[in-house]
């Protein structure tokens, strides 16, 4: 934290990225450090490595649209990059590149499955979000946090406590949250914007999805797909289907709920969650994949059909070690 809070503190430019297909701690942590070092007259610039490059629609809560650039038009070799929530090189996309040409890569994460990537970094698996290891390091830093810096940094710790409602909710996490709210900004608009704000097309796309909910009781497992006809025929986007696992892991009958989404590449992505019995981000890093003990996701390299053989074996083997 001291070696990222001088190294900040020292640079003129600072180029800020987060991972692909961005959650609200990515970007809110990304545009909260941005804010408040633009304040301190650092010139930086923000992105991440996805093409096509879409802006979310719940950014509009959020300020600091003015740092974001498209990844092609993010510093080549910038002097010192900063990797937020990036649990593993790979998850900059296209940015990967850039890092691997940055003169320091500081990396700010709490994924425990992250190996420690960049020249400097700030890895804490115990903290709730990215965006609370963000206000610490701005309280070491010192100095003046904008509100709407302050805001950004808040949106990205109620996503990722799931409303204060995870384990990985400290009374850290709420002194942190306290600081952030005395802030002027609208925290009740923001919430609707982030957790009730759905197009119609996703509700019939998740009514869909849940109506072919599987369980496997030996796995302690309830599962769903979506694919991209799916999609097509609700005129939905994935972006819209972040919540998706949120309304399956509620079945009272599993502890593991997963939820497994065709990417536009036809590769079904599979978001994991569990309600404390199993280590997902395990099984996740097994496949290539990362995040959290009970959120966690990865890339399946076969079918549906396939991949949840493959995840049924690996949660009866967890069960048994
Ligand atoms: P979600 O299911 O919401 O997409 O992801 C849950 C958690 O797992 C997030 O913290 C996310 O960063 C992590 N995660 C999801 N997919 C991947 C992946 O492919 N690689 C890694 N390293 N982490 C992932
Ligand atoms: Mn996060």
């Amino acid at each position: 934290m001291d070696r990222a809070a001088d190294a900040l503190g020292r640079a003129r430019q600072i180029a800020l990225a987060c991972h692909i297909n961005p959650d609200p701690d990515a970007i809110g942590s990304m545009l909260g450090l941005a804010g408040y070092l633009a304040a301190r007259g650092k010139d930086v610039v923000c992105s991440w490595g996805n093409e096509p490059f879409e802006i979310p629609r719940w950014m509009s809560v959020l300020d600091g649209r003015g740092f974001v650039v498209k990844p092609k038009e993010f510093p080549q070799a910038p002097e010192i990059m900063v990797a937020l929530d990036t649990a593993a090189p790979e998850r900059l996309g296209m940015l990967g590149a850039n890092a691997a040409k940055a003169a320091e890569v500081v990396v700010i994460d709490h994924h425990r499955t992250n190996p420690g990537f960049g020249s400097i970094v700030v890895l804490d698996p115990a903290a709730s979000s990215t965006a609370e290891l963000v206000y610490r390091l701005t309280e070491r830093m010192g100095g003046e946090l904008p509100d709407q810096a302050a805001a950004c940094l808040y949106a990205g710790v109620v996503t990722d406590t799931g409303r204060f409602q995870y384990e990985s909710t400290t009374p850290e996490t709420l002194r942190v949250a306290a600081e952030l709210r005395r802030h002027g900004f609208d925290h009740a608009r923001m919430a609707q914007v982030l957790f009730e704000d759905s197009p119609l097309a996703y509700l019939r796309v998740a009514a869909g999805a849940l109506h072919r909910l599987e369980l496997v009781p030996e796995a302690s497992l309830v599962w769903t797909y979506l694919t991209q006809q799916d999609l097509e025929r609700a005129r939905a986007t994935m972006a819209d289907t972040d919540d998706l696992i949120d309304v399956v892991r509620t079945a009272r009958e599993a502890d593991v709920a997963a939820v497994f989404k065709q990417q536009r590449d036809g590769k079904f992505k599979v978001s994991m969650r569990s309600r404390g019995d199993h280590d997902v981000s395990k099984i996740a890093a097994d496949r290539g994949g990362g995040g959290h003990r009970l959120a966690a996701g990865y890339t399946a390299k076969s079918s549906v059909e396939e991949s949840v053989a493959d995840l049924v074996r690996a949660l009866e083997a967890s069960k048994a070690a």
